[in-house]
């Protein structure tokens, strides 16, 4: 979407999109995270912040200040690395470098985070939307997040509404009639990837991306913790706590 303007606290992101583009039934409407952080007021500055022992014992083997992984440890549930890079899981699963606090596209000395719960706010401006349009439409919120074993960042989908991030394609049939056992498809990672090559990284000012015709709106909530494994189920989260517990 062309023409959005630079987002302040308490700007009401649905009333904007609505006011400059026509929505139809069944779009998706994929909004990066930083215009919602911004729009909810989650910025703050470094100088609030009081470190505590674990952030300046991390400082020593990180390019980091205690005050910036404090801010960190304070978002996260859990630090699965700490050092050359901080790999935290969020309260509610997401795992992410730096909690996803980003000073990119931000005023200078002024950092933002995530929105506290991405759902939620991804609902919130879906209905927004949906009342002043009378359509209905599915919501992604991204972010641009690394990923294992690769090099490269990709949006991701850190919130949703009204579109389940996994498709299962379990009992279909592939081309020669054999069953499918275990294909999970990511599709809101997906969306938010090819959304997020519109989007860019810079001073683009493309924060909202419309993706029409892929026919994935659910009927019922939808949620980003549907794409998080379990504890127990993860073995990349199990072998890094297994490595801390030892270094
Ligand atoms: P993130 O991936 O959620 O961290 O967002 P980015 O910082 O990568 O920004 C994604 C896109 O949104 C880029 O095209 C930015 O230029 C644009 N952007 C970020 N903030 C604003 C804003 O307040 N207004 C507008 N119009 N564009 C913004
Ligand atoms: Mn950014
Ligand atoms: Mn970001
Ligand atoms: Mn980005």
């Amino acid at each position: 979407m062309e023409n959005i303007p630079l987002i302040k606290k308490e700007d009401d992101i649905a009333q904007i999109i609505c006011e400059r583009t026509d929505i139809l039934d069944g779009d998706v409407i994929v909004i990066a995270s930083t215009i919602v952080g911004k729009a909810e007021g989650r910025t703050f500055s470094l100088v609030d912040i009081v470190p505590g022992a674990e952030a300046v014992e991390f400082s020593k083997h990180i390019r980091f200040t205690p005050e910036f992984i404090q801010a960190v440890l304070e978002r996260s549930r859990e630090c699965l690395i700490s050092s050359p890079v901080l790999l935290v899981e969020m309260k509610n699963g997401h795992i992410c470098i730096n909690a996803g606090i980003d000073e990119s596209n931000v005023e200078e000395e002024i950092l933002l985070e995530l929105p506290a719960d991405s759902d939620a706010s991804a609902a919130y401006i879906g209905k927004g939307i949906e009342s002043y349009t009378g359509t209905q439409i599915s919501v992604i919120i991204t972010d641009t997040n690394g990923r294992a074993f690769k090099r490269g960042q990709t949006g991701v989908a850190v919130g949703v509404y009204r579109i389940h991030p996994l498709k299962d394609w379990k009992g279909q049939k592939d081309l020669f009639g054999k069953e499918l056992k275990i294909t999970e498809e990511a599709v809101a990672d997906e969306v938010a990837g090819a959304a997020n090559l519109l989007m860019g990284e810079g001073n683009g000012g493309y924060p909202v991306v419309i993706i029409r015709g892929l026919k994935l709106r659910s009927k019922d909530s939808a949620s980003v913790k549907e794409m998080y494994r379990s504890d127990e189920e993860d073995l990349i989260k199990k072998s890094l706590k297994y490595l801390r517990c030892r270094v």
